[in-house]
């Protein structure tokens, strides 16, 4: 929101990579806290980049990151706490919306593993995702966190997260575009897609001597499976890799899918020096058909890709709906602050429709409607 703008305290400089045509270029603010081991920052950030290039994603990643990353805080707690006390930094998330950061990588201390980033928002392989926009996700779930120090495996190995695990921001960045562990599509998968998952092949029969394994960047019980099974498994710097995946087609190795399916949506978290926008689209479904009796509740949402400039937004109504929400007899009905919100519908349907305002004006109404249906009545 604009009005954190004033809390600016650092100014960062943009690395960007040069211009390339048909990439997305994500924005990447870096915090670290002060126990962090700042020697391993460096190349856990060049194979995030290295990642994404390697598994033909079609991003690049800037940093907003001059030499040093931005102090945050000493945090303690679960990953849980440690996450939202990142989350919710002041001076973090006006720098964030300052640089148009549109994720946020924190060097850690200490986790209770190795990395943590909650994206649920990508969750279930329905609703919200794939390449529709993700209004939630830019509030909250744009923060990963990576341990530079220690944590013990289910062998009760000692882990060294930086060193043992090259990939580990690249890792903990992919969840935050949804990629996944999953091996496989069983259902009922967590992750984008049923068949999310890393690609951590076994040579079949299997061991065949001589002939190694290996993980992609997302599998989450490396190296201890390979110490297990007895056999060398080799690191790909890749989400999926289409030259080892069986028969040559990347069939459920779509983790790479997972970000060329969410990273419009991740690089428009936080526009810089963009203006006021229209709100598009809006969209939204059913939340309870009657709750409370006779109205019939619907979740509504709506993309705005300048939400650095919203301060609120005013929604508009259209009662009785009329097909194909012909712009005309909306009515202003109520304003919101944050991009989303639960709407009441009964009489019968009614069209709705959103305009993104600050303090020296509103946009015209958005280009598109959500139909809200009133079926409590009459059951
Ligand atoms: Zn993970």
């Amino acid at each position: 929101m604009k009005h954190l703008k004033a809390t600016l305290l650092v100014m960062a400089i943009f690395v960007s990579s040069p211009t390339i045509s048909a990439q997305t270029v994500i924005d990447v603010l870096v915090m670290a806290e002060p126990n962090a081991d700042a020697s391993k920052i460096a190349s856990q950030l060049a194979e995030v980049n290295n990642v994404m290039v390697a598994s033909g994603t079609g991003v690049s990643i800037a940093y907003a990151f001059s030499g040093a990353p931005q102090v945050i805080p000493p945090m303690t707690g679960s990953d849980t706490v440690q996450h939202i006390a990142a989350t919710t930094f002041a001076p973090a998330v006006a720098l964030r919306n300052s640089t148009g950061a549109d994720l946020v990588i924190v060097f850690v201390d200490e986790l209770s593993g190795c990395g943590f980033a909650p994206a649920d928002q990508w969750y279930g392989g329905n609703g919200i995702n794939g390449t529709a926009p993700d209004t939630s996700g830019s509030e909250d779930k744009y923060v990963a966190l990576v341990s530079t120090g220690t944590t013990t495996d289910i062998l009760g190995n000692t882990v060294d997260c930086p060193d043992d695990l090259p990939y580990l921001a690249a890792h903990e960045t992919g969840h935050l575009f949804g990629a996944g562990h999953e091996e496989d599509a069983i259902p009922p998968a967590i992750y984008l897609y049923n068949n999310s998952h890393a690609d951590y092949t076994k040579p079949v029969p299997f061991p065949l001597p001589g002939i190694d394994g290996y993980y992609t960047v997302m599998h989450s019980v490396i190296p201890v499976e390979c110490q297990i099974t007895g056999f060398n498994c080799n690191a790909l710097n890749k989400y999926s890799d289409l030259a080892t995946a069986t028969n040559g087609v990347y069939h459920n190795t779509n983790n790479r899918q997972a970000i060329l399916d969410t990273k419009s949506s991740v690089t428009a978290y936080r526009v810089p020096g963009c203006s006021l926008t229209r709100p598009d689209p809006v969209f939204g479904n059913i939340n309870n058909p009657c709750d409370p009796d006779p109205w019939t509740s619907h979740n509504m949402a709506w993309f705005d890709s300048c939400e650095d400039e919203s301060e609120f937004y005013e929604i508009y109504a259209q009662q009785p709906a009329i097909w194909g929400g012909i712009d005309i007899n909306y009515v202003h009905v109520w304003n919101t602050v944050l991009p989303w919100d639960e709407v009441f519908v009964k009489g019968g349907a009614a069209n709705f429709r959103v305009k993104a305002c600050n303090s020296s004006g509103c946009t015209g109404k958005s280009n598109t409607w959500y139909w809200a249906d009133a079926i409590c009545e009459g059951h």
